[in-house]
């Protein structure tokens, strides 16, 4: 089947996430009398996983994994106003230094001239996202599929079919690039479409073929 799109995702992959990470709870933590350093960070990160994973679940609201985090980060239990009000601060931190990977731009504008279809997958909020994207310049990309429009998070394959199928493009001509292996790569491999793995730190699997370190080598998949 002849490729007809190119299906991004966002975070780790045209967005830095993990640099804004770091630089909102740099600014943030002291805000709330806790010290940025680096045990509290990976707190911050490993809390952030467990409560993400039951919102990919559909298990809770995202607006509800939040206060989820915040509760057991500050050890404390706010009411959702107080919870959301404070997240809000760390929140605005993360969305104000939300930057482009350095290859982003150039790799949609290169997949774009080479006739392809672009669209974007993430696993977030569709505001939010979208938001994202508008801050890194990549705001003519019209088809950004979320949860929230889908029913559905990566790494369920489901998540694939079904923005393949809204976006009118069989599952076989689309290849999913991505930072993470199981649901980038994987999960899209099994709902019928190509996938190459963005293994930026080179910490994926070996085995892993199709595997390129920045998207600057995208060329050669297209
Ligand atoms: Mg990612």
């Amino acid at each position: 089947m002849i490729l007809k799109g190119v299906l991004f995702d966002l975070d780790g992959t045209l967005g830095d996430h993990d640099a804004s990470v770091a630089a909102a709870l740099a600014a943030w933590l002291p805000s709330i009398g806790m010290a940025s350093d680096e045990a509290t960070i990976r707190a911050w990160e490993e809390i952030t996983e467990r409560h993400l994973v039951a919102w990919r679940r559909r298990e809770i609201s995202y607006a509800e994994q939040r206060r989820r985090r915040l509760e057991e980060f500050l050890g404390v239990r706010h009411d959702p106003d107080e919870a959301d009000a404070i997240f809000a601060g760390y929140l605005a931190h993360y969305d104000t230094g939300y930057r482009a990977c350095p290859d982003a731009v150039a790799a949609v504008d290169e997949a774009a001239g080479a006739g392809l279809a672009v669209a974007v997958l993430t696993n977030g909020s569709a505001v939010q996202q979208r938001g994202k994207l508008r801050r890194i310049g990549l705001s003519h990309i019209a088809q950004v599929f979320t949860p929230d429009d889908l029913g559905v998070a990566k790494p369920d394959p489901e998540a694939f079919r079904l923005a393949c199928g809204r976006w009118g493009i069989e599952p076989g001509s689309v290849l999913s690039v991505g930072d993470n292996h199981a649901f980038d790569v994987l999960a899209a491999r099994e709902a019928g479409l190509r996938a190459v793995h963005l293994d930026r730190s080179g910490s994926g699997p070996v085995e892993e073929m199709c595997r390129i370190s920045t998207l600057g080598a995208l060329d050669a998949y297209l």
